[in-house]
């Protein structure tokens, strides 16, 4: 079927991403792999590419494109290469929308050139080691100081995406206690810079997947926050989260659709160059049979991810209908890429091959972003269950 989601110029782009990550990633992805993170000059080279800016608007040194089509054609030709641009996804997917949609005029002419040039990297943290999924649960506190200058951050946070390079964190704080009625209530977001006093890094873990994305714990002793860096309204924060939170999730199900769709490229490649018995592995049955199924699959995904994208666009994307996408597309992810490494026998098991890394990567789709079983209880709420 053909895509109409798309037009000229984001083909165009499309094909200056694909030479980039051609020349850019692909050559030096193992070292990077090694390392466990992309090295902190690429992201000035993203910028110089235009990425961080696309839906900057201009003021502010961006291009000042409305639409989430670009950043989506970045997913596709990723996971399409089989490559990851390390933690800088959550720069652009996560903290923009928050920048954009609740910064100041004056915190906007004082973030967002540095957010576009890539000088500033921002990360968000709001899963702490006692919650995820129940947020309102969290324990980090900013307490408004008595002179009415700053606040006073204390806690720690866990899993946050480029927290080792970042230079500004969007931190989700308590700065009042929750009520009776509303546990949500009193959740603010803070934006801090990571050289204050009193905040460190603490380590970058070790992950499954995603090894070049540097994932890390962060922790606040009495860092000062000064007033001026609150993002929006105070005690309103969870709100803010709920609102953001769909263009998040249809991300991941875009960059999951994407990496299923690259496997079966890959297996279909790889099964017709080995020979066992004497004949390709694409000329038996089940192997026909397994990429036929698996195709279907990621058609049926790639018309979901569609779907969503034009609706997010239109500013039609429901909570409910974001979580549902994320939900089919990363569980077809999950079945296809399984299946499509098991086509590749032992080398499938080998990180050298790009079907092993996507084996891996994808994994946490079906956890970041509101795990599987969030995404159902969304859905079902807004069935009435
Ligand atoms: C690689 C990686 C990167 C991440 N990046 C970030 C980041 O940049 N910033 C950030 O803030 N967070 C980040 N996270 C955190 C991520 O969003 C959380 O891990 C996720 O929301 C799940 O929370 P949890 O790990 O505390 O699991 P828990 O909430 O403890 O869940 C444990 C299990 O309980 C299930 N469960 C929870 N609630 C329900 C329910 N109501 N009904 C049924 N089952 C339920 C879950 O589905 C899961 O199976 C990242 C996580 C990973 C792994």
């Amino acid at each position: 079927m053909r895509r109409t989601v798309y037009n000229e110029d984001h083909e165009a782009f499309r094909e200056t991403i694909r030479a980039f990550i051609e020349a850019e990633v692909v050559p030096v992805y193992d070292e990077w792999f090694a390392a466990g993170q992309a090295p902190r000059d690429f992201y000035y080279k993203l910028a110089e590419l235009g990425i961080f800016g696309i839906e900057v608007p201009e003021e502010y040194g961006g291009a000042g494109e409305e639409s989430f089509k670009f950043e989506a054609v970045l997913y596709e030709e990723t996971a399409r290469a089989g490559i990851s641009f390390g933690g800088s996804g959550v720069h652009v997917l996560l903290c923009l929308p928050y920048l954009k949609a609740y910064a100041t005029e004056e915190q906007k002419k004082r973030w967002l050139p540095d957010f576009v040039s890539g000088k500033s990297m921002y990360a968000i943290a709001m899963t702490e080691p006692g919650t995820g999924s129940d947020l309102a649960g969290m324990k980090t506190t900013a307490k408004l100081s008595e002179d009415g200058t700053h606040y006073v951050l204390n806690g720690a946070k866990t899993f946050i995406t480029g927290g080792v390079h970042a230079d500004k964190v969007i931190v989700c704080a308590r700065t009042e206690a929750p009520k009776a009625d509303d546990r949500r209530h009193g959740i603010s977001l803070l934006v801090v810079d990571t050289k204050s006093e009193g905040y460190s890094v603490g380590r970058k873990l070790d992950k499954l997947g995603l090894k070049v994305s540097d994932t890390a714990e962060l922790a606040f002793v009495d860092v000062k926050v000064p007033v001026e860096d609150l993002l929006g309204e105070e005690n309103k924060g969870f709100s803010y989260l709920g609102q953001n939170l769909p263009q998040e999730r249809l991300g991941i199900a875009v960059g999951a659709y994407a990496q299923a769709k690259a496997a079966v490229r890959f297996a279909q490649q790889y099964t017709q160059d080995r020979t066992v018995f004497g004949k390709t592995v694409a000329s038996f049955q089940n192997t026909k049979f397994e990429l036929a199924a698996c195709k279907a699959e990621v058609d049926a995904a790639e018309a979901v991810c569609d779907r969503a994208i034009e609706a997010l666009d239109a500013g039609e994307l429901t909570p409910a209908e974001a979580a549902s996408a994320k939900l089919f597309c990363t569980e077809v992810a999950h079945r296809v890429i399984d299946r499509c490494l098991q086509l590749h026998g032992g080398y499938g098991f080998m990180n050298e091959y790009p079907i092993a890394r996507l084996y891996t990567d994808n994994r946490v789709n079906r956890i970041y972003g509101g795990t599987s079983e969030v995404m159902k209880s969304i859905i079902a709420k807004s069935m009435g269950l």
